[in-house]
């Protein structure tokens, strides 16, 4: 039986009936652009987040990109973030003009750095992106305490709904940050049936700027304060994303439960490293990701049993082509390198059933003679 690494057939399956009425209705109002769809998931987003605002956009992106414009980063300036993320981190900070500054990570969480952040810190910087790696908090409360002043743009798309206890209290991803930002992609855990994201804030004139940035720069139609972007969340998106929200604690609980199983199942296999969790953190599990030194040889033999898996990432961008400009060499960032040398995701989605989670236990457990 071959198992999936993500199945989202199954997952509509169980929401069909909640989510084509409210499709239906709107097509049949043609009423596509923003509107009340858009507003009401901008507030169950806010709620969830715990912040004071939320403007929904086209994709998890343009979330990072009119962020990091509203701060008014661009030429000139510099940004540190992680090189173990999704491209799109730092492809945004290019896009705007800026330099990004790559600095390591740490090996058991996968996040960056609070410490090597702030002594990357120069005149030119003019923010921090920490990336909430496969469904866990960064330590924002950490890079707040070195860098008491600098804006941080979290980059929340993993990691929806994730939580951290800060001094007590938890705080929600896209909390605590200057601006948190967050995708629909589908495969993230609230994605939708297309594109989408969302950007979150507690600082009303950040709010206002990135309302302006999301429609061409403008308050008052076809007058322009501002050269901005076309970047709306599609009403059909938003009307998606609103009857899934409701599911979302539920299925990051059983991507909670699938990881438990598997690093029990594991406990016995030296040479697997199971997920970190903080003990800071609530993880919501966008991603199931071990560490393995023969990874290459662990993967053609999942390949070979049929079971979904994929390396997230296996080059750090500050390695990518397009990022030689920088100068960075092999050895710039070695927990990173390393990292992407020896990690893969595992299939952890919540409608994994037990038999399919057998499944890729056996085959796992197979590869190291057990
Ligand atoms: C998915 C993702 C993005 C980009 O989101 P899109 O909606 O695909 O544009 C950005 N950062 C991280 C860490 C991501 O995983």
């Amino acid at each position: 039986m071959a198992v999936p690494l993500l199945d989202l057939k199954a997952q509509h399956a169980t929401i069909r009936d909640e989510v084509l009425p409210g499709l239906i209705s709107l097509i049949d109002d043609q009423a596509f652009i923003l509107g009340a769809p858009v507003g009401a998931l901008e507030c169950e987003v806010a709620g969830l987040s715990q912040t004071r605002y939320a403007v929904g956009c086209a994709n998890g992106t343009d979330a990072i990109l009119i962020a990091l414009r509203a701060l008014d980063i661009g030429r000139g300036d510099e940004v540190v973030t992680s090189p173990f993320t999704f491209f799109a981190t730092a492809g945004t900070i290019h896009n705007v003009g800026a330099t990004p500054v790559f600095v390591d990570i740490d090996p058991k969480t996968y996040n960056i750095r609070p410490d090597l952040a702030a002594a990357a810190v120069t005149s030119k910087t003019k923010a921090v992106v920490p990336v909430d790696l496969f469904g866990q908090m960064a330590a924002i409360e950490e890079i707040r305490r070195l860098l008491p002043t600098m804006p941080i743009i979290e980059d929340a798309a993993q990691s929806i709904g994730a939580r951290r206890k800060i001094d007590g209290e938890w705080v929600m991803a896209g909390q605590a940050a200057t601006i948190g930002t967050f995708s629909f992609f589908p495969s993230k855990n609230l994605g939708g049936y297309g594109d989408g994201g969302m950007i979150v804030t507690q600082d009303e004139a950040i709010f206002k700027r990135l309302q302006r940035l999301r429609t061409h720069g403008s308050v008052q139609t076809y007058f322009h304060e501002e050269v901005g972007y076309n970047s709306r969340l599609d009403a059909l998106q938003a009307l998606v994303l609103s009857a899934k929200l409701p599911h979302l604690a539920a299925w990051s609980a059983k991507r909670r439960e699938n990881a438990a199983f598997y690093t029990q199942a594991f406990a016995d296999i030296a040479e697997i490293v199971p997920p970190y969790i903080d003990p800071a953190n609530e993880s919501i599990f966008n991603q199931y990701t071990i560490r393995v030194a023969r990874r290459d040889e662990l993967k053609a033999h999942l390949a070979a049993k049929g079971i979904g898996h994929s390396v997230y990432y296996p080059l750090p961008l500050h390695l990518q082509p397009c990022f030689a400009y920088l100068g960075y060499r092999e050895g710039s960032c070695p927990e990173s390198e390393r990292a992407a040398k020896e990690v893969v995701s595992l299939p952890v989605f919540p409608e994994l059933t037990g038999a399919q989670r057998d499944e890729v236990v056996v085959a796992v457990r197979g590869f190291f003679g057990k």
